[in-house]
């Protein structure tokens, strides 16, 4: 287990295609790789649309259906978290060119005997015109919509041939639908019609040696339970090795795949990004509160995590925190020798590997990734050196790393 902990994090990708991509991940925790995958699937920012406003349905579908069916259809976001806000944090009422983009469906059918199919690729967006419905007169905003692709918002697949478009209903003769739809901006944790994946998977410990499946066979496990193709890239358990009781799972076979909103690339840079943000959060939150107490007449109010000077915190004795000046999670006093997570005086702490260069850096993610130069996503990461999940430069930090102030 310590050697785990000591080793760095390793991508390896195996596949990357347009809307898919296949990698393993090493030498990190289950947990971790359980909560990548959570966070690919359920928060990152995509556009879908959300409200439906309904002039004419003559179809057989009621109006609710059809805009139920509206929602679900990907729309093309990318770099949707930049180029675009929430409508809670917009200074418009209800929807406008920044928060939102707006779609209609004008379809009739005129055709004699013959059932018209209404699809994703009739869906047109509708470009604001300064003055109209929707449109935000707040000036500085023009830096969104430089960050968002020609396409964006429209139906993914629209004007690509290769693409099959979404079917939405179908119209026989006379019969018509008018309807606008505005798009927004949300994340999957509210409504799955925000997620960018449509699948996320992952497998670890293909022969099974960890004994965390149960098997149920008739006679033979192995040939009634065939391994997968991940086996390949393990050895094969030997019968005369007794069971490890205290092995962990350390290598991830992942496969993410996209509906085509975001491309697998973005899904997987963002949604470590996201986790790093995440992270960060906890981590502030964690601080903040003695501090608050302390501010609020000098009481100790977490005894426990206020123990002697020097080493510190969630239990962490003298030294044993990553670095040399030692301390835990709390020594939240700007005046500690010891450094915690944040402190701003610290030497060497954090979450870094132990003097060790970067995290996750480095190696097959830098080589793909167009956009991300270092760098954290963090607000508060700080003067960490070049660091970041992408970082091409091998020197750099991962995790707010080794230098100092990693995260505050
Ligand atoms: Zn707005």
């Amino acid at each position: 287990m310590q050697a785990v902990q000591e080793l760095e994090p390793i991508v390896r990708i195996r596949d990357l295609k347009k809307d898919s991509v296949n990698f393993t991940l090493e030498n990190v925790d289950l947990g971790l790789a359980n909560s990548f995958r959570r966070v690919m699937m359920a928060d990152l920012p995509t556009v879908a649309i959300d409200m439906v406003e309904v002039e004419t349905n003559t179809s057989v579908l009621p109006d609710e259906f059809i805009s139920h069916r509206l929602g679900m259809i990907p729309l093309v976001s990318a770099n949707c978290d930049e180029g675009m806000r929430y409508t809670r944090d917009c200074t418009c009422l209800s929807w406008c060119q920044y928060c939102a983009v707006e779609l209609v469906l004008n379809v009739a059918c005129n055709l004699d005997d013959t059932t018209m199919d209404v699809t994703s690729s009739h869906l047109d967006v509708v470009l604001p015109a300064p003055g109209s419905i929707g449109w935000n007169d707040e000036g500085d905003g023009g830096e969104e919509l430089s960050k968002r692709a020609e396409n964006f918002g429209h139906p993914v697949g629209k004007d690509d041939p290769s693409v099959p478009p979404i079917l939405i209903c179908k119209l026989r003769k006379g019969q018509e639908i008018k309807l606008r739809c505005i798009a927004k901006k949300g994340i999957a944790k509210e409504h799955a019609k925000w997620s960018p994946c449509s699948a996320v998977g992952f497998e670890y410990d293909p022969y099974n040696k960890l004994r965390h499946t149960s098997h149920w066979f008739e006679s033979d496990e192995r040939a009634e339970w065939p391994v997968s193709e991940n086996a390949r890239e393990e050895e094969p358990p030997r019968d005369d090795v007794p069971f490890d009781f205290n092995a962990r799972p350390n290598k991830f076979y992942m496969e993410v795949e996209t509906d085509g909103s975001l491309g697998p690339q973005e899904v997987v840079m963002k949604g470590l990004q996201e986790l790093q943000t995440k992270l960060a959060n906890l981590i502030l939150g964690l601080k903040s509160e003695p501090e608050l107490d302390a501010h609020q007449g000098g009481e100790q109010a977490l005894p426990a995590t206020n123990g002697t000077a020097g080493g510190s915190g969630w239990g962490a004795g003298a030294g044993a925190g990553a670095g040399a000046g030692a301390g835990g999670w709390s020594a939240t006093s700007p005046s500690r020798a010891g450094a915690g997570w944040s402190s701003p005086t610290g030497g060497a702490a954090g979450w870094g590997s132990p003097a060790r260069g970067g995290g996750w850096a480095g190696t097959a993610w830098s080589g793909t990734s167009p956009t991300t130069g270092g760098g954290g996503t963090s607000p508060s990461s700080g003067n960490a050196g070049p660091a970041g999940w992408g970082s091409p430069q091998a020197g750099g930090s991962g995790w707010g790393g080794t230098t100092a102030n990693g995260w505050s």
